[in-house]
């Protein structure tokens, strides 16, 4: 194995701390991602797979083979009165059972009102579109709205992703399904329990910015201020929340995979490998803490 991370050269590793794979709504199967991680000139990539962590075995294997450090993670869609708010989990301890069990009746949810969904388009637009169909695009199991949109882009119905988003699958639309969320403070719990550090996702992307106060009070780790959708304001804007609540900065691209040209790019984020080293030791205090209730 080659290793990827020297301390003395930490300044000049880099590591993209939020990508998707096939495990859930990404294109890429986590060695794929692996080796594409490597091209980009990465060093080390966090894998956060929205309610599951079935890619993480895989990403492992293959980042040992390539020289690719791999930290554990998930990203976990909770929801506080109607908007979503999007809690990462890093260094989780992914083989508990109890926490598997969870993340399994949270894709369950996902089947169930993906399926919906598609009932919703062919009912309301009439649209010629089937769940077998989207179950193809599915290769592991958390099926989300990427899949659906895949779909109806495939089909040619809408031009690309953001369109199936903005006009037939967005929270705002009428094929719009609910389905079960964790709130925000069951999310990070839940993170804790299994001894990860829980981190607010792309905050800049929350309509309702007292959601971003709630996770903090809620105790969340970290702030995601670095991310491909932010704008530099926004990032420099988190960041100081973050130092003035005493919590890490991350960042990463939310790579799935797609190569249109306003999709995020692996590595489009490149944060120092220090931060590793950061979420490894909060991971610790957390299973410390865990461990002595
Ligand atoms: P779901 O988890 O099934 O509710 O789908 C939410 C996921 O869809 C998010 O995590 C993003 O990956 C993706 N998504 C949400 N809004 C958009 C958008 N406007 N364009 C592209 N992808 C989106
Ligand atoms: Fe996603
Ligand atoms: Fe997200
Ligand atoms: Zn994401």
């Amino acid at each position: 194995m080659v290793c990827c991370f020297d301390a003395q050269k930490k300044h000049e590793y880099f590591v993209d701390l939020h990508t998707h794979t096939t495990a859930s709504d990404g294109l890429l199967t986590p060695s794929q991602l692996v080796a594409q991680a490597l091209q980009a000139g990465l060093m080390a990539i966090g894998i956060t797979d929205h309610d599951s962590t079935d890619g993480l075995r895989e990403a492992i294997t293959a980042g040992e083979r390539l020289g690719v450090q791999i930290v554990p993670g998930i990203e976990l869609n909770t929801k506080a009165d109607d908007e979503e708010v999007h809690i990462l989990g890093y260094y989780i301890n992914y083989d508990l059972p109890w926490l598997q069990d969870m993340l399994a009746s949270l894709r369950h949810a996902r089947w169930v009102r993906g399926k919906r969904m598609v009932e919703n388009l062919r009912r309301i637009y009439n649209f010629d579109i089937s769940f077998e169909e989207v179950k193809k695009e599915v290769t592991q199991g958390a099926v989300g709205r990427p899949h659906i949109a895949r779909v109806l882009v495939k089909k040619g119905i809408v031009k690309d992703i953001a369109e199936a988003f903005e006009k037939y699958i967005g929270t705002h639309c009428p094929a719009y399904e609910p389905r079960y969320h964790l709130t925000i403070e069951q999310g990070i719990k839940l993170i804790k329990d299994a001894g990860g550090v829980p981190v607010l996702a792309h905050p800049g992307l929350l309509k309702d910015q007292k959601h971003a106060m709630l996770a903090i009070e809620f105790g969340v780790n970290g702030i995601e201020a670095i991310h491909s959708k932010h704008t530099p304001e926004q990032c420099e804007h988190y960041r100081r929340l973050a130092h003035e609540h005493g919590l890490i900065v991350t960042g990463g691209s939310d790579y799935h995979g797609e190569k249109g040209k306003d999709m995020p790019q692996l590595g489009d984020i490149k944060m120092p490998c220090s931060i590793i080293e950061d979420l490894k030791r909060m991971a610790h205090v957390t299973n410390r803490l865990t461990q002595s209730v």
